[in-house]
């Protein structure tokens, strides 16, 4: 498994090179801003958050932390819920929207017994506008499919690597 910083140079880059392509391809800057603004902020929603010791886990707040503990003790690292396409990313995008959601409904709250009138759908609700937050979804998938081909690619050379020691090994001993 690659460590914090190739997947962190590899997600920055993923962002890089997708916003003049992206415009190139003739989608809306706003779109593509968002696209990007996903593939850069899926380093931090990244699959890893099923390890509570990588650096995407401790860089979350101890509140927030504490959440993806406890999907760190329901799903094993590298398991198809934590770094399966798609399925993965879509569940954190879920809890965080869940979470998000918490919030709006308690600012609401608040807001309603302290002014008497809910103010809060008025900007806090207003801060997702939905075709940007495809968009913005459809970055952090690509991050996040990123990160899983790296992690399978490093697999597969160290799987390669102790091979091929072991048949050296082997051969070695035979002589
Ligand atoms: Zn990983």
């Amino acid at each position: 498994m690659p460590g914090g910083r190739p997947h962190a140079k590899a997600t920055l880059t993923l962002a890089l090179v997708s916003f003049p392509v992206g415009l190139a391809a003739g989608y809306s800057v706003h779109g593509v801003s968002a696209l990007a603004m996903g593939a850069v902020f899926s380093y931090w929603l990244s699959p890893d958050l099923d390890l509570r010791q990588s650096i995407p886990s401790r860089a979350w707040c101890r509140c927030l932390n504490k959440v993806w503990g406890w999907t760190e003790r329901m799903m094993t690292h590298r398991s198809f819920l934590s770094h399966g396409l798609i399925i993965g990313s879509l569940i954190r995008i879920t809890i965080l929207v869940l979470l998000y959601t918490i919030v709006l409904a308690s600012v609401s709250v608040v807001a309603f017994v302290v002014v008497g009138r809910s103010i809060a759908p008025t900007w806090l609700s207003d801060l997702i506008k939905w075709p940007l937050f495809c968009w913005w979804v459809k970055g952090i998938i690509a991050g996040d499919s990123l990160h899983v081909a790296m992690d399978w690619w490093y697999s597969l050379r160290k799987k390669h690597e102790t091979g091929a020691k072991r048949r050296s090994a082997s051969s070695a001993g035979n002589r």
